[in-house]
């Protein structure tokens, strides 16, 4: 082999581990987003389920507070959504209709703030 044949297999070398180094980074940082949305994800898929819990005891202690009345309907209990809305925002989900149930990321919300103050 010629030696300019093999300085030229050394340079293309060089090139393919620089492109390398290059997507490996590009594959880092996606594989950082993807676990950032994964964790997000996971919060809120915790959180939806609560509700669905949250929800599901409500329609029964409303169920057997109508039965016990023998069959008057009573008025659901407006301020235990509220709070668990509250409960949610706090702990930094959005509860507004635009946005509901996915990670705040950007600090306060105003269509959060005022569906909270609304009530
Ligand atoms: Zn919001």
């Amino acid at each position: 082999m010629e030696k300019k044949d093999i300085f030229s297999q050394v340079s293309h070398l060089e090139e393919q581990l620089g492109q390398i180094y290059v997507d490996f980074g590009n594959l880092k940082a996606q594989l950082t987003v993807l676990l950032e949305e994964n964790q997000n994800l996971t919060l809120e898929n915790r959180n939806l389920r609560k509700r669905i819990e949250d929800a599901d005891h409500t329609d029964q202690s409303m169920t057997n507070r109508t039965t016990r009345k023998s069959g008057t309907i009573s008025e659901p209990d407006v301020g235990e959504g509220y709070d668990n809305l509250a409960r949610l925002y706090k702990e930094g989900f959005h509860i507004c209709n635009l946005h509901y149930g996915s990670v705040r990321n950007d600090g306060d919300c105003l269509f959060c703030l005022s569906f909270l103050n609304k009530k």
